[in-house]
């Protein structure tokens, strides 16, 4: 009988039989005995593989719905594996509103490597088509994408996709593997920040990669392997321990996001709420709206005043922390951009993104109140 997702986090398949511990032991060692010289599948060396990897990348494929899944030393070194699988010449489609990271890796260095890259607004799928050239070779999406919750139809992709032999690669990172399952709707390739939710205490730097093809898996396998991108073995097991309670901060940081949706629908001091909760394409492709909530505040000039008045979100970058986490996009993860492109994204100084942590619903929405209504 097959156990669902929540068990098989817990209940390890080598519990009882290569050791007798509640949890993996922490193999510690660079090299592993190899008595039988032919012996191929034996773990060897450490950077090839080891039993902790082993056993997280067994999570992150059996999260992910894939066949394949692989542990990486961060979420731009699993972004950057997954787009190195193709080759010099050609070309790629973008989200015009990617990550930060991957826009600087395909502008500096895959660009040295004649990668091409086009960002498009993938919200219009012919958008899409207008952009495939002779050479496309992938495409490329976030959805929710960052930090306007825009939703990119991933069925939708996939589909042209495969009528043009393209691969499609989503960064899964905001709605997590529990959340949105794009190996399922037809993707080829997911790629995490294990930083975020999957590793969900805010103490880990971590990436995934997830596939099915064999093709594929071997190729971001020779990237991992021979340019020492795979996680460190401690960070494996710190992971894979994580891991176990994914299920239950999602849940709870879920139904606290709906809540705070339903306040700030409510407070006057709140002009813009971005969230797809109830967006019906989104909810076509994922279960929920997810735990990254954007707003605006009413009084744009009094930023500094909303986030002095906090006691309860860390205001600072980065998300899917057991806490709370408030960000100000236009100081810290668009501060790169010019002004009017800023404008164009609808990045002003009183939009916040709020990743919504797993406190009491009630203390995070007083909080947010007291500070809305003191400024
Ligand atoms: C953080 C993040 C990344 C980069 O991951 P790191 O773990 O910081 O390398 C990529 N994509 C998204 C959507 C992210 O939020």
């Amino acid at each position: 009988m097959k156990n669902s997702i929540d068990t098989d986090m817990i209940i390890d398949s080598k519990r009882g039989k290569e050791y007798d511990t509640a949890n993996q032991p922490l193999y510690y060692s660079t090299a592993f005995l190899r008595p039988s010289l032919d012996d191929e599948e034996a773990h060897l060396y450490v950077r090839n593989s080891n039993p902790n990897r082993e056993k997280l990348e067994e999570k992150l494929a059996r999260l992910e719905n894939g066949k394949y899944g692989f542990a990486f030393n961060s979420g731009m070194s699993a972004i950057a594996a997954a787009l190195m699988t193709s080759s010099p010449g050609d070309h790629i489609i973008m989200p015009g509103d990617m990550y930060g990271g991957t826009y600087e890796l395909g502008k500096t260095i895959l660009k040295r490597y004649q990668l091409e890259l086009t960002a498009i607004d993938q919200s219009d799928l012919n958008n899409i088509k207008n952009a495939i050239t002779e050479n496309t070779k992938a495409i490329y999406i976030e959805t929710p994408s960052n930090p306007t919750l825009k939703v990119t139809d991933i069925k939708g992709i996939v589909e042209i996709a495969r009528k043009n032999n393209l691969i499609t690669i989503v960064d899964n990172t905001f709605m997590t593997p529990l959340g949105q399952s794009p190996l399922s709707l037809g993707a080829d390739i997911v790629v995490h920040s294990a930083t975020k939710f999957l590793g969900g205490h805010s103490d880990l730097l971590a990436g995934a990669v997830i596939v099915n093809d064999e093709t594929i898996k071997n190729s971001i396998q020779e990237l991992q392997v021979v340019m020492g991108m795979g996680l460190g073995t401690y960070d494996c097991w710190t992971l894979s321990q994580h891991l176990k309670t994914l299920s239950i901060r999602w849940k709870k940081s879920t139904e606290n996001t709906e809540k705070l949706y339903t306040f700030f629908k409510t407070h006057e001091g709140i002009t813009d709420i971005y969230y797809p909760g109830e967006d019906q394409l989104h909810l076509s492709q994922a279960n929920h709206g997810g735990a990254v909530i954007s707003f605006r505040i009413k009084d744009e000039s009094k930023a500094q005043k909303f986030v002095d008045q906090l006691n309860i979100p860390l205001v600072s970058v980065s998300l899917g922390g057991v806490e709370s986490i408030l960000s100000h996009p236009k100081t810290s993860s668009h501060k790169a951009l010019t002004e009017e492109e800023r404008q164009a994204k609808g990045i002003t100084e009183g939009l916040f993104r709020l990743s919504v942590g797993i406190e009491a619903a009630d203390d995070l929405i007083n909080d947010i109140k007291h500070a809305l209504d003191s400024i």
